[in-house]
C-alpha cells in the first residue's frame, strides 16, 4: 500500500479510480483487457473434495487474475472490482444457458444466492464483497431481471477457515448455516468468490434445501486445485 492511498484512505476519500489493474497490477487502467479476457473464458465444470449435491461450475483456476481480483476485492479495498467480476459472473450464467446447464432465461426469473460470510469478517473488509459480487452481476444482466437474495447467514460461532484442514473446515460449518428468509422462486444459483474444499457450497446447499429452496447450480470465480 503506497503512500499516496494510504493518505487518500485517511482523508475518507471512498470512490477513488485505481491506477493498477486488479488482475495484473498493469499501469493506468484498473481492470486490463488481458484479465477481461482471462474471465470472460467459458465456466468449467469442477468437482471439489466435498460432495455439493448440485453442479458446480468457475470461471477459472483461482490463480492469476481470477485470485488476484478476489484477493484485492476482499482484502484490499478494490470495491470496484466487482464490476468486471459482476459482468463476469453475469456472461458465465448465459453461457450455462446456452450450454443447457441452467434453465434458459425465459422459464424463470433467476435469483443468485451469495455465500455467506461471517459477519464480523465482512465489515471488517468494509461489506461483504460477494454479496457485491452478485449486485454487480444482478446490474451487469440487466434488462434481464436477476434478482439477490441475502437469505444465508452463518452462526456467530464459526472461526475464519483460512489455514483450516478439509476436515477443520466441514467440522468448523457443520450445521451452522442457516436461511434467515425465504429466496424468491427461481432457478437459484449460489454465488460464492473461491471454491476450496466445497464445505461452504455443501452447507449452504444442505440449509437452502432444508428451508425447501432447491440450488440449481453453485457459480464461483475461481476453484481451488
Ligand atoms: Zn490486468
Amino acid at each position: 500500500m503506497g503512500a499516496r492511498w494510504s493518505a487518500t484512505v485517511r482523508a475518507g476519500i471512498d470512490l477513488v479510480v485505481p491506477r493498477e489493474c486488479g488482475g495484473c497490477g498493469a499501469a493506468s487502467v484498473a481492470w486490463c483487457a488481458r484479465c477481461a479476457e482471462a474471465l470472460a473464458q467459458p465456466p468449467r465444470a469442477v468437482r471439489p473434495a466435498v460432495t455439493v449435491g448440485v453442479p458446480c461450475f468457475a470461471l477459472g483456476s483461482y490463480a492469476g487474475p481470477h485470485r488476484a481480483a478476489v484477493v484485492a476485492a476482499k482484502e484490499r479495498g478494490r470495491r470496484d472490482l466487482a464490476v468486471p467480476l459482476g459482468r463476469a459472473l453475469a456472461d458465465a450464467i448465459s453461457q450455462l444457458r446456452d450450454a443447457g446447464d441452467l434453465d434458459p432465461a425465459e422459464l424463470n426469473p433467476l435469483v443468485l444466492v451469495p455465500a455467506p460470510s461471517r459477519r464480523r469478517a465482512a465489515r471488517r473488509r468494509g461489506g461483504d464483497p460477494v454479496v457485491r459480487l452478485c449486485t454487480a452481476a444482478s446490474a451487469a444482466s440487466a434488462p434481464e431481471v436477476v434478482s439477490v437474495a441475502r437469505v444465508l447467514e452463518v452462526d456467530g460461532g464459526v472461526r475464519d477457515s483460512v489455514g483450516l484442514s478439509a476436515a477443520q473446515r466441514a467440522e468448523n460449518l457443520a450445521g451452522r448455516i442457516g436461511v434467515r428468509a425465504r429466496a424468491p422462486r427461481g432457478p437459484v444459483v449460489l454465488v460464492d468468490d473461491v471454491l476450496t474444499t466445497g464445505t461452504t457450497a455443501a452447507e449452504s446447499v444442505a440449509a437452502l434445501r432444508r428451508a425447501g429452496v432447491g440450488v440449481d447450480a453453485v457459480v464461483v470465480i475461481g476453484a481451488v486445485r
